[in-house]
């Protein structure tokens, strides 16, 4: 059973890879960024220079890691990957930049997560591509100053607002990932589905994309359920009244809410009259970390209206009474 949970996990990640778009032609959605990047990629092209350092933010699932890749892939360069979290030392950055070749991108995921010291020896790398660390300890220590080859980095975070200002501003370009519309969804579910050979008709494909909180990870994912569903229950074609019946028993409702959505909803409303609520106190009510609430759930129901956030704390919105058929009460006066 083991082996059949890694050997599914494997296929799953082999067919991730495979619907991963590679060029910005194939990036969905996100015509700004889209377009701007075209333009400075190829401008850095023309000049045979590195692409500027970008900086790429938006909640968790729309695409960060995607762009950076295709990035990198536009330019005709190498990609090497590390995360804020991975990098604890000064020196295991510098070994990561002593081995780019010229002109590489450098990703880093969750950039804002980086330690202090780690952070410095980013600063002289990314404005003179200057290595400045010390080795040793104690009075054997001495600083030592390396050249680098000149590089792009690329920085991916979940909020702008987390990152220290220095490290800011040290990006040449600052790129926003908004959530997807349905027709984008449905664009790269269709896509998808091509890739993994999955029947499915536009409808179908309509629904799942409607009930994907605006993310293509979420996209994918619920169109690899809706696929088992389809194969067992059905003759493994996706349609709109497969999808409902795969999305209802996967418990996303109609507006692409799951459990924690609702559970933050209704937590909001119930124990605390719809707010104004600070999140720390929602995050105890629904036994989640504040950072999941920050990150992952307030994004999307702020965007679509079921959340407000005030300076008093986050307030339910008429729609998000309206959802669960509850009456706003009158004295909230909203
Ligand atoms: P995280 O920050 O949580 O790692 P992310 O924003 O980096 O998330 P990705 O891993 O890049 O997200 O994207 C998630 C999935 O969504 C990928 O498997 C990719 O196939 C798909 N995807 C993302 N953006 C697009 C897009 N614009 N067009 C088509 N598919 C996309």
């Amino acid at each position: 059973l083991v082996s059949a949970v890694v050997d599914n996990n494997r296929s799953e990640e082999v067919n991730d890879r495979a619907i991963r778009p590679k060029t910005l032609a194939e990036y969905v959605g996100q015509p700004v960024v889209r377009e701007q990047m075209d333009i400075f990629v190829s401008a850095a092209k023309l000049r045979s220079e590195p692409l500027d350092h970008t900086l790429i933010f938006g909640p968790p699932g729309l695409g960060k890691t995607t762009l950076a890749n295709i990035l990198a892939t536009e330019m005709g360069v190498s990609l090497k990957t590390t995360s804020g979290p991975v990098l604890e030392k000064a020196g295991d950055l510098a070994a990561l930049m002593t081995n780019l070749e010229p002109g590489d991108v450098l990703f880093i995921d969750e950039i804002h997560r980086l330690s202090p010291h780690v952070e410095e020896v980013l600063y002289p790398a990314m404005e003179d591509y200057q290595l400045d660390i010390m080795i040793g300890e104690g009075p054997a220590a001495r600083s030592i100053k390396l050249d680098l080859p000149p590089f792009t980095l690329v920085g991916a975070t979940t909020r702008a607002g987390l990152l220290t200002s220095p490290l800011r501003d040290r990006f040449g370009i600052v790129q926003r990932l908004e959530f997807y519309n349905t027709a984008d969804l449905t664009h790269i579910v269709g896509r998808s589905a091509d890739i993994l050979g999955v029947t499915m008709d536009r409808e179908g494909a309509h629904e799942i994309a409607r009930r994907s909180r605006g993310t293509p990870r979420i996209a994918n994912r619920l169109l690899r359920r809706v696929r088992d569903y389809a194969e067992v229950k059905g003759n493994g074609t996706i349609d709109k009244g497969t999808a409902d019946k795969a999305l209802d028993m996967l418990n996303v409702d109609k507006h692409g809410f799951d459990h924690l959505d609702r559970r933050l909803l209704l937590a909001l409303i119930e124990k605390f009259d719809g707010g104004p609520v600070g999140v720390d106190s929602l995050a105890a009510a629904i036994s989640e970390e504040r950072g999941t609430i920050e990150d992952v759930l307030e994004p999307y129901l702020i965007q679509q209206g079921y959340i407000v956030r005030t300076p008093r704390g986050r307030m339910a919105t008429r729609n998000a009474y309206l959802h669960f058929g509850l009456d706003m009460p009158k004295d909230n006066d909203r």
